[in-house]
This record gives structure tokens, C-alpha cells and sequence, in this order.
């Protein structure tokens, strides 16, 4: 059987539209990287965890959620309400229904909530009286990327569930990108794209139409890859203007300029520090050219040559930037499973978030 790109055994979700087209033809002008045993094995289990039914993984670690929200996306969030005070993290199958099963399982649902929430009340008043989010952010990732980018994912999403529970956010990342559209949108103030971009005309429009009318965006390494083929004209200059052009091989520790220390996000940096190794991208032409764009990190010229197969050798390379037209910042780290090995750019990462999703 067929699997569709989020790895979901389904012939009738096999509908890749141009976007496979523009996967596969991304991969052609990336060549195939030697995988080592324990990223095949990764990529390997993830298809067996993602593929062996039909159903969306929906990771939910928050606080406390308003009741009128745990109809409308599935099981999803009717569990982020059947958790304990205690458990901030879990994770969920959410299988396909059929309308009708959907229905009858919904009743059954409201009913065991409606036990369940009188339980609570009763032996648990923490529960009940936990705080309310002070924002909320859904993040989109895909596990079945290259497996580089899946070891970020799996990193990332109890990197962001911990600064959840630390800074009272509510947070959700879901596989199911059909969730980008409007109704999921307007109830978070931030969304985070870690692994993975949309594809879908749908999806872009929502998101295009969520991003003009004051939404909050943060995207990670591959989440803004472009170029000629992902035919999303909005979305590079939503980014500044910068096309895909080329990157380093193979992920190297790199020296980074931070251009200014005065923004909240970046404020607690030094003047440079070595970032972890990632495997750092090349825009053309670089978004600083773009008087919208505030660049708050660059490759440090210094670190040039970088790269052994594939080698940077010179140019203006923005690392952290925000298109001030908008409220987003687009980081190029995001590569690999030694992302988060550094406090300072834990604390970066930590301070975007924050920036963001207290904006509105
Ligand atoms: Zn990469």
C-alpha cells in the first residue's frame, strides 16, 4: 500500500498534488546523503509509528483549555483535557472516522468528560483552578522528512512542551497540516512550522491569511526552504526575498555574529557564540537587502570555508532574521540532534517564543 507523505498507509490520501513534485525535485538538487545506521533506524521507526494505521499523531502539552474547544479537532483536544494537573505531556492516536462513528463516539466522549470533569472537581480543585494560558502556539512538523530534520522534531517537541510548562503557554503540534486552515488558526497566537512547509493551496491561503491579519509565525530550518518549484511567491517575500541557493556538508559547528543585541529575542547573547552544528543555508539574494527585514544573526565570514563536500565560501549569510511587515522570525537552525546542546540558543529559541506569542 501506498503511503502518503506524512506516512499514513492510504490509497485514497495519496494526492500529492505538485507537492510531492516539489519534494522529490528539492531532494534531486540536494544529493542523497549518506544515511548513517542510527538515522535509517530513526527514519525506519518512524514510518512504522506514523504508518501503521490510518491517523494523525496530535501531541498536546499544555494548561488548562476552555471546554468550548473540545468538540472540534477530534480527539485532540478533548485529551488535552483528560490530563491530570501533573501530566503536561502525553501523546495521541487520533484515527479516521467515518461522520457517524465520529458522532456516536463524541457522545460517549462528552458523557465520560462530563464524569470525569465532576471527579476532578471533586478530588482535585488544582485541577479545576489551574491557570489559563497566557498564549497559545500550534506547531507543525512532519516525521517523516529527511532524517536530520525528523531528529529535530523529536528533540523540539519536548524542548517547546518544557518551556510550555515553564512559561504557562498552551502548546499542541500535530503531523496534520489540513490543520492549518482558519477555524484551527484563530485560536493561537503563534504558529511553529519545525520540520516541514504546507503544500496545499488551502493551507498556504489559511496561513497567508493568518499571517496579514496580525498572526504570529516561527519557522525552523527547512520550513522556509523555497525555490523555483514550491511556486509560493507570497511566502519568499513573506521571507524577504531570499531563494534556496545552496548550504554546507556536512553540519558543522559555526561562529555566529549576533547584529543586534538590543532586540527582546536576542538580548541575553554575547557578541558572537558558536552555534551548534547545523547544516546552515544560502539565500539569494540575502534578505538583508530587503529594507523590511531585521537580520538578528549572521554566519560569521570567519567560519568560511565551511563545509566539506559542500563548502560556503563567501557571502552575506543571515541566520536569524524578521520581515518587520510581519510578526515572525525565521531561524536556520534546525538540523540534526545537536540543535539544543547550547544554553545561549536555548535561551534564543526560548525568547522568540515568548516575543512572538505575547504579541497579541
Ligand atoms: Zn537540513
Amino acid at each position: 500500500m501506498r503511503q502518503d507523505r506524512e506516512g499514513h498507509a492510504s490509497e485514497k490520501r495519496y494526492d500529492y498534488g505538485h507537492g510531492y513534485v516539489n519534494r522529490a525535485f528539492r531532494t534531486s538538487r540536494a544529493p542523497r546523503r549518506k544515511k548513517s545506521p542510527a538515522q535509517a533506524e530513526l527514519g525506519r521507526a518512524s514510518l512504522v509509528s506514523q504508518g501503521s494505521s490510518a491517523g494523525s499523531d496530535c501531541h498536546i502539552h499544555g494548561v488548562w483549555e476552555p471546554q468550548e474547544h473540545l468538540y472540534d479537532d477530534f480527539l485532540c483536544s478533548i485529551a488535552a483535557l483528560a490530563l491530570p494537573a501533573g501530566s503536561r505531556s502525553t501523546t495521541f492516536r487520533v484515527d479516521t472516522l467515518s461522520l457517524s462513528d465520529f458522532l456516536i463516539r463524541q457522545s460517549i466522549i462528552r458523557s465520560f468528560l462530563t464524569l470525569l470533569f465532576t471527579a476532578a472537581a471533586v478530588l482535585s480543585p488544582s485541577v479545576i483552578l489551574a491557570q489559563q494560558a497566557s498564549f497559545r502556539v500550534l506547531a507543525f512538523y512532519t516525521a517523516m522528512g529527511e532524517p536530520d530534520h525528523t531528529a529535530f522534531a523529536a528533540q523540539a517537541l519536548p524542548f517547546f512542551a518544557e518551556l510550555a510548562k515553564k512559561n504557562n503557554f498552551y502548546f499542541e503540534s500535530t503531523t496534520r497540516w489540513e490543520s492549518l486552515n482558519a477555524e484551527k488558526l484563530k485560536r493561537f497566537q503563534l504558529i511553529v512550522w519545525i520540520n516541514d512547509f504546507p503544500t496545499k493551496a488551502e493551507q498556504r491561503a489559511a496561513f497567508q491569511d493568518y499571517m496579514t491579519h496580525g498572526g504570529s509565525w516561527l519557522g525552523f530550518h527547512v520550513s522556509a526552504y523555497n525555490d523555483e518549484s514550491t511556486r509560493w511567491p507570497w511566502f519568499v517575500d513573506f521571507m524577504g526575498g531570499g531563494v534556496f541557493y545552496g548550504n554546507n556538508w556536512p553540519p558543522l559547528p559555526a561562529k555566529l555574529i549576533v547584529d543586534d543585541r538590543s532586540h527582546p529575542v536576542t538580548h541575553h547573547l554575547s557578541a558572537t557564540f558558536t552555534s551548534p552544528a547545523n547544516e546552515w543555508y544560502i539565500w539569494k539574494p540575502s534578505p538583508r537587502l530587503n529594507t523590511n527585514v531585521k537580520v538578528l544573526l549572521t554566519l560569521d565570514p570567519e567560519n568560511y570555508p565551511i563545509g566539506l563536500k559542500d563548502t560556503i565560501v563567501s557571502g552575506d549569510i543571515p541566520v536569524v532574521w524578521t520581515n518587520t511587515r510581519y510578526r515572525m522570525i525565521y531561524m536556520n537552525m534546525g538540523h540534526g540532534d545537536k540543535i539544543f546542546t547550547n544554553s545561549e540558543q536555548n535561551k534564543l529559541f526560548e525568547n522568540a517564543v515568548l516575543w512572538l506569542g505575547a504579541r497579541k
